[in-house]
């Protein structure tokens, strides 16, 4: 989807498009790839747009993710968002907190009674370099 694809689906959704909201998502419409919480992503965005709020950019991140455009997910404690919604599951090392993209082969869900909103696949351990330390 194109920035102006973009634009005119949340125009449609109601959101206000103001010229701070198109900077703010043509900056994210441009991160390809990796995780990030809303903290780090606003620390970044808030360099380059001072008045941006936190609340204007959950707004943003929200409606970004009901096109399906980002995806977020839970760590067991924060939501990570997404930049590549290309199905995948993600390893999560619970001494180092690294979190890693694992290839999603194949997923079998059986029957939900009901609407099927979002599947997360998140496996824990602990990562090679964390394991390495601790045989050290
Ligand atoms: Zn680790
Ligand atoms: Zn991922």
């Amino acid at each position: 989807m194109t920035v102006e694809e973009i634009l005119k689906n949340l125009k449609e959704r109601g959101m206000k498009i103001t010229s701070q909201r198109i900077e703010v998502i043509k900056f994210i419409s441009e991160v390809k790839k990796g995780h990030f919480e809303v903290k780090d992503l606003f620390a970044i965005l808030s360099r380059k747009f001072p008045s941006l709020s936190i609340v204007t950019l959950y707004n943003i991140l929200h409606a970004l993710s009901e096109l399906g455009l980002v995806y977020s997910f839970s760590d067991g404690q924060k939501t990570i968002y997404d930049f590549s919604p290309e199905p995948h599951a993600h390893f999560i090392c619970s001494v180092c907190g690294r979190i890693e993209d694992v290839e999603l082969k194949e997923l079998v869900i059986g029957p939900i009674k009901g609407k099927r909103e979002k599947v997360e696949v998140v496996v824990k351990g602990i990562c090679e370099e964390c394991l390495k330390k601790v045989g050290s």
